[in-house]
């Protein structure tokens, strides 16, 4: 009896069949095994990229998986020990910002309030909530990683790595403390790095204000700098205005005011269309009034003093930022116009300054710009601080103290009205950044900070880059080389609570510093002794205080670490280098391949790349994938919200594991482009690639069954057989190829040609073959290739759709354990002959016109004809194929022809060949394609009493034609043969 799901026409549960397989994987311990069996000494390494579990696994982190489970897979079948073993980002701004939201703190101020301990157990308790769903979700995926023993950002033994790095850094000289402008976010208290704001693609549109100003210029009579800024809430802290010394000026006169204005020549008439069209009308004689008084070069400005537009008893000062302003740079900053080193409220010239908006003068406001923060610095500016950490007014700011900025800005706008400074008066929409977690918008602070020294770097990070292979390659020079050469300084300190602590230990009375680089060096400092209940984290950590030499005493300094710093420091903090496994790590460095996000490339790829170059000279890895966007159907963002794409989980219980992770490896994603998911083509590409596969091994199961099918060498000879080897040994040759290239997506594109050829031509044409008695040796060699086929087809999916190889290779291999523990196809070249595959691709075409000639003359194929003749341009083409009679035969065979004649037509025909179909039909003819029929008849009524081939019946046929009656009698041998009849009545 043949068992039901035998039949060709079974209809495959893949997800089912998944479900079996992970449990076949689990009970035999296959992962474990596929790494312990590999030799130590052999390793390919993989880091993984560690991900935050304050949600739940969405399609970008499974598109993820399936590149770093296809990978690993296919390097452990070609012998190599693959360990994998998974990490979780634990610290940040956004595990801190879920908490608050939970306990309902709103700024840092109350989670000082609440406490820092609580604040701190409530971040631990909740940072792996969703833990249990993602080891669903990647196990149901089929990825293969150790999640057991995953690394922990939050580990103290990973801290002490991250100390030991920075340590290290700092003795190189490669970070420092500085004062200086960094993006700051008033909500949550803390600078961030460009990396995080990119990172979360976080810019939004905004409206602002966009007022010109007037600066009273001293010692010339009634004469104004105008200078364009879109945050009023900064002219309180402006203390220069800057020019470019190259461009041309204009003194222009106005007479409505009976004064004069200071612009840039190529700013005129923007400048005028927008004063005119708020004070005069348009056709108003003053509008025409306007003269222009001098013309002159920036230069010229220089040194000019004018009034500030605010009392100069806003007193410049230091933000309280907790109280640590760095001491050693305290004197750098301004203390007003008291500071005898710095004087303010003059034009200073700054290259940068354009003539492509505003005035050609920009106003400066040193504590709130890059660029001004620079030119405080060139030109020995006062720094005025005039925000405090929560971004509202200082005191000092007198009528608009204690106002959050954008509450400041139409108070300031109305001030400046109302004593005659305000020029024009507009909004304006422009990109902002903002926080990529509160979603408040950023400013840009001074504040003091520490920060790797990009600068000092930047060599050993170009250098080390270029030992990088990129998928795609043009990110090697492009996103990634370009963000290289261009990065700014990393502020790598957070005004934080949850995260890794910086071991910073300052002394209260004098410059002395103490940077520590491990637990031992702490514990030594502290006298051997360390508070009860040890925990790395804060507040723990900021009771450890030592003396200093000079009898002061020695605190740590209250930053955190930027959790990226944490996340870069992965390949080395992850095994708790270099306190531990040192040799394991040194294996294990550089990775061989590292896969994520193109927008890593400003993330982990770069972070861990910075700290790479700085503590050894290398890339973190050789080989690095960026992988695309995924959006929904729609185009648009996959949004919760908008419900627009299906849960993934819900994708992989209906279609399977396996089509999701062909449909995601063999699109456009993995050449770092965007793509709009769809249900339907995953499950296109199911039915497409699997699902015919699946019945190709049913036709395999069905035919072999009880027969003993060997793969052995010399491989079958019969041109059929010949034609698959070579096909499958090409797909093999340029998929091992692909892969060795880390592109995945070229690995899988020969892969559904080679289906289609393997089910629409091979199996097509060889059916009739294996369903010949058992003894034939056609038949034999037809199931003994296709097993072989099935096999090493197997072998060339596992990495990619591991559950169906599983499946097939159990199925032909079933003493085997898995395919995952066999090795990857070696390549045979001898094997392709591309003479013979282009040949049959003649075979092919010449079916497929004859196919449309027998359509076009209205002739089913059941009707045999006499011949079909194909006519060449080329003798030399005539002659060789002339010989091929097998060739020949599979036409004749497929188009149900007597005979196929090749010939030599027409040199001058545009085609190489064309062909002529013989539509005569003899009485002969005739009786072939009746009985033809009548087989085709007789197998469907054996199919729909679900009789398998073995079966054999009694066959009773009624004819009431005298032709017919004859036909069937001249043919009854060969029908009962073919149908499987024991005897024939003719009625
Ligand atoms: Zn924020
Ligand atoms: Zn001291």
């Amino acid at each position: 009896m043949t068992k039901p799901e035998q039949t060709p026409s079974a209809r495959p549960d893949f997800p089912k069949m998944e479900e079996e397989i992970l449990e076949f994987w689990d009970k035999h311990k296959i992962f474990e095994r596929s790494i312990e069996e590999r030799p130590e000494n052999k390793l390919f390494v993989f880091y993984d990229g560690p991900p935050f579990a304050t949600g739940l696994p969405h399609h970008g982190h499974l598109l993820q998986s399936a590149l770093k489970d296809a990978v690993p897979r296919y390097w452990t079948m070609n012998g190599y020990r693959v360990d994998r073993v998974w990490g979780w980002d634990c610290h940040g701004i956004p595990i801190e910002n879920m908490i608050e939201k939970d306990l309902g703190l709103n700024s840092r101020r109350e989670i000082l309030e609440y406490g820092i301990d609580k604040f701190n157990a409530a971040c631990r308790s909740t940072v792996l909530m969703y833990d249990k769903e993602w080891r669903k979700y990647i196990r149901r995926f089929g990825r293969w990683v150790d999640m057991d023993h995953a690394y922990k950002t939050m580990d103290d033994a990973y801290i002490e790595s991250v100390w030991w790095a920075f340590s290290e850094l700092y003795k190189k000289g490669l970070v420092y403390k500085d004062f200086r402008v960094s993006l700051y976010c008033p909500r949550c208290s803390t600078p961030l790095s460009n990396s995080e704001v990119t990172m979360g693609h976080s810019y939004r549109d905004e409206e602002d204000p966009a007022i010109t100003v007037k600066f009273k210029v001293i010692g010339q009579d009634k004469t104004y700098l105008l200078a364009w800024t879109t945050t009023p809430w900064t002219l309180p802290a402006n203390t220069a205005i800057a020019i470019n010394p190259d461009l041309a000026y204009l003194k222009i006169h106005i007479p409505e005011k009976d004064e004069y204005w200071i612009i840039a020549e190529s700013r005129k008439s923007e400048i005028l269309k927008d004063y005119i069209r708020e004070d005069l009308s348009d056709d108003h004689p003053e509008s025409k009034a306007i003269q222009v008084e001098r013309r002159f070069e920036g230069k010229e400005m220089v040194g000019w003093k004018y009034e500030p537009l605010y009392e100069s008893s806003y007193v410049a000062r230091p933000t309280s930022h907790v109280g640590e302003m760095d001491r050693v740079d305290a004197g750098r900053l301004g203390r007003g116009t008291s500071d005898d080193r710095l004087e303010g409220y003059r034009v200073v010239d700054m290259p940068y300054v354009s003539a492509e908006d505003g005035t050609g003068l920009v106003h400066t406001a040193p504590a709130f710009g890059e660029d001004d923060f620079n030119a405080s610095k060139i030109h020995k500016l006062p720094v005025l601080l005039t925000v405090d950490d929560e971004g509202k007014m200082m005191l000092e700011t007198g009528p608009f103290a204690g106002l959050p900025i954008k509450q400041a800005d139409p108070l300031v706008i109305s001030d400046l009205e109302k004593r005659g400074l305000l020029v024009t008066n507009q909004r304006i929409t422009h990109s902002v950044p903002e926080c990529y977690r509160c979603k408040t918008l950023l400013i840009y602070k001074a504040q003091t900070a520490w920060f790797v020294s990009i600068d000092k770097l930047r060599p050993k990070m170009l250098d080390a880059a270029k030992k990088i292979h990129w998928v795609p390659e043009s990110f090697k020079e492009g996103r990634f080389g370009n963000g290289l050469s261009s990065a700014p300084e990393w502020n790598i300190s957070r005004t934080r609570y949850w995260g890794a602590p910086m071991p910073v230990w300052e002394c209260e009375s004098c410059t002395e510093r103490k940077v520590i680089g491990s637990m031992a060096e702490l514990k030594e400092a502290a006298g051997g002794r360390l508070p009860k209940d040890w925990d790395m984290h804060r507040p723990g950590i900021d009771l450890v205080e030592f003396k200093c030499e000079c009898g002061g005493a020695m605190k740590r300094t209250t930053f955190t670490f930027d959790c990226w710093l944490e996340s870069g420091s992965m390949p080395y903090a992850s095994v708790h280098y270099p306190f531990e496994n040192r040799e394991k790590f040194e294996a294990h460095f550089p990775a061989d391949f590292v896969g994520e996000a193109q927008d890593q490339t400003r993330g982990w790829f770069y972070n861990m790349h910075v700290m790479s170059s700085g503590l050894f000279g290398k890339p973190a890895a050789k080989n690095i994938v960026a992988t695309g966007m995924i959006l929904a159907a729609d185009g648009k963002k996959m949004s919760k919200s908008l419900k627009n794409y299906t849960d993934p989980y819900e994708i992989m219980d209906k279609y399977g594991a396996d089509a999701l992770r062909m449909y995601l490896l063999s699109s456009n994603v993995m050449a770092a482009e965007a793509i709009n998911f769809s249900d339907e083509e995953c499950a296109q590409l199911q039915r497409s690639v699997l699902g015919i596969l699946w019945n190709v091994r049913q036709f395999y199961l069905t035919y072999a069954e009880g027969k003993r099918i060997e793969i052995q060498k010399p491989h079958s000879m019969q041109v059929l057989d010949r034609w698959i080897f070579s096909r499958m040994q090409g797909l093999a040759k340029n998929v091992t190829e692909k892969m060795n290239g880390y592109d995945l997506a070229g690995a899988l594109r020969p892969v559904r040609p080679f289906v289609d050829d393997l089910s629409t031509w091979w199996l097509r044409r060889s059916r009739e073959r294996m369903k010949q008695t058992l003894d034939a040796d056609d038949s034999y060699d037809a199931l003994r290739t296709l097993r072989e086929v099935l096999l090493e087809l197997a072998k060339l999916l596992a990495p990619f759709t591991p559950f169906f190889a599983e499946r097939l290779y159990q199925d032909l291999e079933g003493g085997k354990m898995s395919v995952h523990l066999d090795r990857w196809p070696k390549i045979d070249e001898g094997t392709i002959d591309e003479r013979l595959e282009s040949d049959m691709e003649w075979v092919r075409n010449v079916v497929t016109a004859g196919l449309e000639a027998r359509v076009a003359a209205k002739l089913p194929v059941r009707q045999a004809l006499a011949s079909i003749s194909v006519g060449f341009k080329a003798s030399a083409e005539q002659i060789r194929l002339s010989q091929r009679t097998d060739l020949l035969a599979l036409i004749r065979d497929e188009l149900n022809v007597e005979r196929v004649l090749l010939t030599v037509s027409d040199p001058n025909q545009p085609q190489d060949w064309m062909i002529e179909l013989d539509t005569v039909l003899t009485p002969e003819l005739k009786k072939k394609g009746f009985y033809r029929e009548m087989t085709r008849n007789i197998m469907q009524l054996r199919k729909q009493s679900g009789l398998t081939p073995g079966d054999t019946v009694k066959l009773k046929i009624a004819s009431d034609d005298a032709e017919l009656t004859a036909w069937i009698k001249d043919l009854q041998d060969d029908l009962a043969k073919e149908s499987k009849a024991e005897s024939i009545e003719v009625v």
